[in-house]
């Protein structure tokens, strides 16, 4: 089952620590079994029972990684955009019911078949460019039914579309709207109620706040960490977006798989993630909605060793953008990354920031999630802005599209 012989392929490994640029291997053929890559070489015969693929020297380069997206949700909020466009201040926008208080309305009621519909569509732009490990955050239910609404069309995407999914419980996304409590009390109601039942029925794979002035503080954030943390789930956080908060720092200190959008983490503070070993993700596509001019610390986390990646962050009101690509060019325009940082932002640090050591690298022993592409260079999916797709993806083995 799943077994392929890929021939003749230049691969562009994306090894860590390779030396040859995105980890060059010419005229290469990779054995596939069981949806693992067993072998690497040149001139590898086919065994019985193998497909055999002719790449006729086309590049293959390790399924995408997309390790940061909120892709389940209800309702549209293109009115919304236009209205500000038109000049109509985001407060009245706000006071009219739009902004995150319509999406968690329209997530409530939008029944689960819809929303999968809805996400399905998202998600097989992803897939078009090559993504087959998708991170899916819960976030706009705010409320126990929805948040585990979000969780299982999650869960029926990635049965839909043969690719991975990697679910995160962001119940400390933004205050309910009509709740009744204040924010200490919701945040009893996630730390008390809602992470214990995700853990203990295996929802989701981590756990994460949005930590800002507009968020939750950095008192709440660790009271949620440490509910994580008990109940046996790592943890990740929206941190330094807007101001410096200093929730990457706290995040670290629960050895956070990462922290995500960090335009305000200051320069002094890039060595506690070194020391943590978290990932910083980059998300240029909020950057650039919200005109952004504060840039992440690029400089400072490459000369610390720190790992970046790069994701779409896809909602609604920030970073409507199904494109990883497209966020991996802004990536290297916006916050200075070389083509080579990029493209290991989305695929093996992309990987390694939803904890992931099996997949991001084409090398023996790595999940067997692959694409081939016909285009004159790696460098290529960068410099060009939406020209070019794989023309076959491979994910666990499989052929998904
Ligand atoms: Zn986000």
């Amino acid at each position: 089952m799943n077994n392929l012989l890929i021939r003749n392929a230049r691969i562009a490994s994306m090894q860590r620590g390779s030396k040859s640029p995105f980890g060059l291997l010419e005229d290469t053929d990779i054995r596939v079994a069981d949806g693992i890559i067993q072998e690497i070489g040149s001139d590898l015969r086919a065994k019985p029972n193998d497909t055999v693929l002719e790449a006729n020297g086309h590049w293959c380069l390790p399924g995408f990684v997309d390790c940061h997206t909120h892709l389940v949700y209800g309702g549209d909020r293109s009115e919304e955009f236009r209205q500000r466009l038109d000049g109509v201040s985001y407060e009245e926008i706000s006071r009219q019911g739009g902004g995150i208080k319509s999406t968690v309305r329209a997530t409530r009621s939008t029944s689960a078949k819809a929303l999968t519909i809805q996400t399905l569509r998202r998600a097989r732009r992803l897939l078009e460019e090559g993504v087959t490990t998708l991170e899916i955050k819960s976030g706009y239910g705010l409320d126990e039914d929805t948040e585990l609404k979000m969780l299982e069309v999650a869960d029926v995407v990635a049965d839909t579309l043969d690719i991975s999914v990697i679910k995160t419980f962001l119940g400390a996304h933004s205050m309910p709207p009509d709740a009744g409590m204040n924010a200490d009390e919701y945040i009893d109601f996630v730390c008390q109620v809602m992470i214990p039942k995700v853990a203990k029925e295996k929802r989701a794979d981590a756990v994460d706040v949005f930590c800002e002035t507009v968020g939750f503080s950095l008192e709440q954030t660790r009271r949620v960490f440490e509910a994580a943390r008990d109940a046996g789930l790592p943890v990740k956080g929206h941190v330094e977006q807007l101001s410096d908060s200093k929730g990457a720092v706290l995040a670290c200190e629960f050895n956070a798989l990462s922290v995500e959008h960090i335009e305000y983490l200051q320069e002094s503070d890039v060595a506690t993630l070194a020391t943590a070993g978290t990932v910083a993700v980059l998300l240029p596509g909020a950057y650039y909605y919200l005109k952004e001019t504060q840039k992440p610390p690029v400089k400072a986390l490459r000369e610390a060793g720190v790992d970046m990646a790069v994701a779409t962050d896809m909602n609604p009101g920030t970073s409507p953008i199904a494109s990883l690509l497209t966020c991996a060019n802004m990536a290297s325009l916006f916050f200075g990354l070389t083509v080579e940082e990029a493209l290991k932002g989305i695929t093996v640090n992309g990987a390694r920031a939803l904890g992931l050591e099996d997949r991001g690298e084409i090398a023996p022993g790595k999940r067997a999630d692959l694409t081939l592409w016909d285009m004159p260079s790696p460098a290529s999916l960068i410099y060009e802005l939406n020209g070019y797709r794989p023309h076959t993806v491979i994910a666990g083995g499989k052929h998904v599209a």
